[in-house]
């Protein structure tokens, strides 16, 4: 008999289509339907779910459920709304996802070594002048977070020639990357770096990290990047480093609230690129093979992927 796999999900008719679609093509043997076309004997039945920020209402009328398999790589939602629920959660871990991040990691600071937002300013003034040049292994970049996008980010901006360290909960040891970790190596990295990147989750310990006090630390002139997520960030803080000039520049591609509202003063401040949460985008291209096979798995020998630590929060 064929399994039947619920795709519970708050998505665009369209995109669930998507998935739906990818899924089946990966997992011909298993029957993949979307929740609201389940009956109830077909919801007691599923010992796993596919999600994407499903309501926990609908998830909760899956009574068996040994684990759910979420097609991003952020949990932070689902742990606030699904945490106590008796089910395992597993995150998407996807190369692809990595390699995008890195790249969108590189662009950007790239685009704030090379000084662009200077020579955008300089031009909207109709101003000729030449800033000086820094080479690349003179600019150190910090990134907090050595996970599975951290790493590979860090890995790429080596490649392309920077001073790289990185910032982690536990110690890591990576060629070429000086690694740091706990709250106290923190004041020491932030006093040295001259471009700042966020890839932490969002947990208990990252919510408000980068606040006056963080901000107080970093070197006069840093850069920010924020690519984890957006209530690491306390806005009014970073708001006054802007304009005091300890921080010379945000780049914000995450927000506490999504979208950003039309009245936010981040759209108009000329210290903040802003992006729409477009950094690094789930691909079902190469994330449904990659869930399809962590639900073979399961099926045929009974394992389940290793899973989201509830009590950590990521
Ligand atoms: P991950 O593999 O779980 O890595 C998280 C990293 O953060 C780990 O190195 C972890 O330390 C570190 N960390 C967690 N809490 C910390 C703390 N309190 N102090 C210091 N370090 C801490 O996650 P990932 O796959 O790299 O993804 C990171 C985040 O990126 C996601 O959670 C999501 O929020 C965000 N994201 C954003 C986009 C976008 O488009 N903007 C796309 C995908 C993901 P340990 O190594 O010691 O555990």
């Amino acid at each position: 008999m064929r399994s039947i796999i619920p795709f519970v999900h708050q998505l665009e008719d369209s995109e669930a289509a998507q998935w739906c679609d990818a899924l089946s093509e990966q997992l011909p043997e298993c029957d993949i339907r979307q929740f609201c076309q389940l009956n109830s004997d077909e919801k007691s039945g599923a010992t796993v779910a596919v999600v994407a920020n499903p309501s926990p209402g609908d998830v909760a009328q899956l009574p068996n459920l040994k684990w759910v398999h979420s097609v991003w790589a952020g949990v932070e939602g689902m742990l606030a709304s699904l945490a106590h629920m008796p089910f395992e959660i597993v995150r998407l871990t996807d190369p692809q996802l990595a390699q995008t991040m890195s790249e969108a990691v590189l662009a950007w600071v790239m685009y704030l070594h090379r000084d662009m937002p200077q020579y955008r300013q300089l031009q909207s003034a109709s101003q000729w002048r030449q800033l000086p040049y820094t080479d690349p292994g003179d600019r150190h970049i910090v990134l907090l977070g050595l996970g599975a996008l951290g790493q590979k980010s860090a890995l790429r901006l080596v490649d392309n020639g920077f001073r790289v360290s990185g910032w982690s909960r536990s110690a890591k040891h990576m060629e070429s990357v000086r690694c740091y970790s706990g709250e106290q190596q923190l004041s020491e990295l932030l006093s040295e770096a001259d471009i700042i990147v966020s890839l932490l989750p969002l947990t208990r310990d990252t919510e408000s990290l980068m606040d006056r006090q963080f901000f107080r630390q970093v070197k006069t002139g840093a850069a920010l990047i924020n690519f984890g997520r957006g209530a690491s960030v306390v806005e009014p803080d970073l708001l006054k480093a802007l304009d005091q000039g300890q921080l010379s520049h945000a780049v914000l591609d995450v927000f506490a609230q999504e979208p950003l509202p039309p009245e936010s003063p981040l759209w108009s401040h000329p210290g903040i690129t802003l992006l729409p949460h477009i950094s690094a985008p789930t691909s079902i291209a190469t994330a449904s093979p990659i869930v399809a096979a962590n639900i073979i798995r399961y099926l045929s020998q009974g394992i389940i992927p290793e899973s989201v630590d509830k009590s950590r929060g990521y």
